[in-house]
């Protein structure tokens, strides 16, 4: 089975009527072999669920769950919810969560562990910060972020997983992670999973490359071996690129 796919993340962006726009327009313009993701806000999950809900190959991802099944956390969402929406996907653990959010490793496995057990598949974001990519240490922070919030699952359960590298200092900003840094990451995550999970859960595990994915960056990196697509931000938003990106897959 392909490895590949490609997943947008709207953040906190979009009006229902823009979203349904945005999503409809790259329905429209795109032909895709492999998953498609928008990850959208909240309000807007029962519309894009239906919008995708007739096509083969988008699907709906929250950014974001609560790691228990209900009660008095108000402002936050379920895993049973999003499961009775038909929600397949949800973003979790990324760096604008940990930053703004305070939400930890340990917390993110909390829920990666909640979504699996509702059927939703976690997309496990992980990645650097400049510091510690420039101090040299950042294939020990990722692997490090990695085994606290997955490590302990299941072989079973961790082959629900998607993982998103995502160093920090490319998100939003711009800059880009050379094709050879990406593919060093993902080759790096890769063995990992292989020495804790064995090597065909490793080598069927999807590992998409995030931090200023555009339709000019998107070829090189997706024909990285171990990069198996692309978060994307920024370019999420305008209809062209993010078909464009698609088309690079
Ligand atoms: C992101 O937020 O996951 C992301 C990768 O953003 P951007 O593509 O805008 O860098």
């Amino acid at each position: 089975m392909s490895r590949k796919m490609v997943a947008g993340n709207w953040k906190m962006n979009t009006s229902p009527a823009e979203g349904t726009a945005l999503a409809s327009g790259i329905i429209q313009q795109s032909n895709p072999e492999v998953p498609v993701v928008f990850g959208v806000p909240a309000i807007q999950l029962l519309n894009i669920q239906k919008l995708v809900s007739e096509q083969d190959h988008f699907f709906v991802a929250a950014q974001n769950m609560h790691q228990v099944d209900s009660g008095a956390f108000t402002g936050e969402i379920s895993a049973p919810m999003l499961a009775e929406a038909g929600i397949d996907y949800v973003i979790l653990g990324h760096s604008e969560r940990r930053e703004y959010f305070g939400e930890t490793d340990e917390l993110i496995g909390e829920k990666v562990r909640k979504a699996i057990e509702y059927g939703i598949k976690p997309i496990y974001c992980c990645g650097e910060k400049l510091d510690i990519r420039e101090a040299g240490n950042h294939e020990e922070h990722v692997g490090t972020q990695l085994q606290t919030a997955l490590f302990d699952l299941s072989a079973e359960q961790f082959a629900q997983v998607v993982i998103a590298y995502e160093p920090v200092w490319a998100i939003g900003t711009g800059k880009t992670a050379s094709p050879e840094q990406a593919q060093a990451m993902h080759a790096h995550l890769r063995s990992l999973i292989a020495n804790k999970f064995g090597a065909e859960i490793a080598e069927a595990t999807t590992i998409l490359y995030g931090g200023s994915v555009k339709p000019a960056n998107a070829q090189e990196l997706f024909s990285q071996p171990d990069v198996d697509g692309g978060l994307v931000g920024g370019a999420s938003l305008k209809v062209t690129d993010f078909a464009n990106i698609i088309a690079a897959i």
